[in-house]
């Protein structure tokens, strides 16, 4: 019988498990020095970080941009609200996943701070579910944003906004969106570095931004 030729590749664990990396333990002895050796992810809970909805900001073509959080981690639908922005054509920018502080959360919503619900808005959003917020670009994507996103009581919501499929309570309403070119502005900066914002071209995007 003909022996089945060296694989070129293995899908096998190494020797030595991975596993202690995830506590902090270096595995580059065991790998071999020119291994990449993954380091845990450590995300503070304090500015620059995202909070405890989902996250979403969306730039326009022009530099303005729209910020959404999404009750999306309890309810399992942060990817469909994902897709409705990539199918609309517009450019995820940069994403993540933290718990936000109390300190982020009251300066995100500070405009809102003499408002009854206030203190429960922060509260929720800090309650320790972890929140996406992600940065989107594209043409008018701050007004197109909000319109996709839908008016904040639920009840009012067009139904087929990202509001009006998804949620029947205005403190429950799955997803936060800047208002403006400034809130974007001071929003993004709250939850992210310049350096966590990408910059390229999707194959598609000057098809997109066409007109006649
Ligand atoms: N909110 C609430 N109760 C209210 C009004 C607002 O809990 O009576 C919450 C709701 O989650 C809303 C957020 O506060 O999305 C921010 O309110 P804003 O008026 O800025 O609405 P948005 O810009 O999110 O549509
Ligand atoms: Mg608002």
């Amino acid at each position: 019988m003909i022996n089945p030729p060296a694989r070129a590749f293995s899908t096998a664990r190494p020797a030595s498990s991975l596993r202690n990396v995830a506590y902090g333990v270096s595995a580059a002895a065991a790998l071999g020095a020119t291994a990449f050796v993954a380091q845990p992810v450590h995300l503070d809970a304090g500015a620059r970080t995202i909070a405890a909805r989902y996250g979403i900001m969306l730039y326009d073509s022009k530099r303005r941009s729209l910020n959404i959080f999404v009750d999306g981690v309890s309810r399992q639908i942060v990817g469909k609200i994902i897709s409705r922005f990539e199918e609309r054509g517009y450019k995820l920018v940069a994403v993540k996943s933290v718990t936000p502080s109390k300190e982020l959360a009251k300066e995100h919503y500070v405009d809102l701070a003499n408002r009854p619900f206030y203190p429960g808005l922060v509260d929720y959003i800090t309650s320790g579910t972890p929140v996406v917020a992600l940065v989107w670009e594209g043409k008018d994507v701050i007004r197109q944003g909000r319109r996709m996103v839908g008016a904040t009581n639920p009840l009012q919501s067009d139904p087929g906004s990202i509001r009006g499929t998804y949620a029947v309570s205005v403190g429950r309403n799955i997803i936060h969106a800047s208002d403006s070119f400034e809130s974007a502005t001071k929003e993004i900066g709250l939850w992210f570095n310049e350096k966590e914002l990408s910059s390229y071209e999707p194959i598609a995007w000057p098809w997109i931004f066409s007109d006649n």
